[in-house]
């Protein structure tokens, strides 16, 4: 794979796992120096093995401005700039609407919404230094799009970050590009809290894959592809969009 990222320095959140680990792969692949930020030390340390090792990493509740001001002051210590931010950190609730308790809302755009905000804001002094443009890219999600039953916080949530997207488009171009992804159903640790025995999940897989138009679930890597075309220099014009990375979900919801 060709380097379109030599040089580059790539702030991943989430990428302890699933989607934000594949962005860090591919990101990697081609030639960016990682910093992996995410919850917990030992799943950034798998990521990081996977990765050939050569990675820092910092362990950091993205919901806590205190935790989002020191990965702003490592990063400002230790690089100087930042090239490239992708905020893939989140988590997924569900549930009936009318069971709901503001509390579940909160802690779902605590980390959703307001940590992404957070981090990301701290970080644009490094983010202008970025050349030819600073990189902010936000994984959303074909929720944010096409709302379904049963996962109000979340898509809330995860529209929320489409508009955070635009206004930080508008008002930090042309030093930094803003963009989002919206993934449909990829096959990672999130779905698993719902629990069930291995065949009930294999049945559930089967049934979102059968939705898609493209008839299979995503992979990390189909979303990580999207994502390497925006933080690279081809998307250089692009600021303020959405790819939607859902093999079809989105049209087949509507
Ligand atoms: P995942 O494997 O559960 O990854 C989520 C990551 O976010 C984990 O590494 C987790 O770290 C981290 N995280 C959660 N809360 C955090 C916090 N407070 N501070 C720091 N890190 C935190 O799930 P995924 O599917 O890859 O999700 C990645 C992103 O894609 C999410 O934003 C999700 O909403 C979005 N998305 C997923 C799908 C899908 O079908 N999988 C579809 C559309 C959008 P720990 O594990 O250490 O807590």
């Amino acid at each position: 794979m060709s380097g379109r990222f030599e040089g580059k320095i790539a702030l991943i959140t989430g990428a302890g796992s699933g989607i934000g680990r594949g962005i860090a792969m591919r990101l990697a692949s081609e030639g960016a120096r990682m910093i992996l930020v995410g919850r917990t030390a030992a799943k950034l340390a798998e990521t990081a093995e996977l990765m050939g090792g050569i990675v820092d990493c910092e362990a950091a509740d993205l919901s806590s401005a205190e935790a989002n001001r020191n990965v702003a002051g490592q990063m400002a210590d230790r690089y100087g700039h930042l090239d490239i931010l992708v905020n893939c950190a989140g988590i997924y609730a569900a549930g009936p609407s009318d069971q709901i308790e503001p509390t579940d809302i909160e802690a779902v755009l605590s980390v959703n919404l307001v940590g992404l905000v957070d981090l990301t804001r701290r970080l644009v002094p490094l983010l202008r230094l970025g050349r030819p443009s600073g990189v902010v890219i936000n994984v959303s999600s074909t929720l944010a799009l096409t709302p379904v039953a049963g996962a109000l916080s979340y898509s809330a949530s995860k529209a929320a970050v489409s508009a955070v997207t635009e206004t930080l488009a508008a008002e930090w171009g042309p030093q930094i590009r803003v963009n989002t992804v919206c993934p449909g159903f990829v096959d990672t640790p999130i779905h698993r809290q719902r629990g069930g025995t291995p065949t009930e999940v294999a049945k559930f897989l089967d049934q979102m894959a059968s939705r898609h138009p493209m008839r299979r679930i995503g992979q990390p890597e189909d979303v990580a592809a999207a994502v390497a075309y925006l933080a690279s220099d081809e998307a250089c014009w692009v600021t303020g969009a959405t790819l939607v990375v859902d093999g079809g979900l989105r049209v087949a919801l509507r």
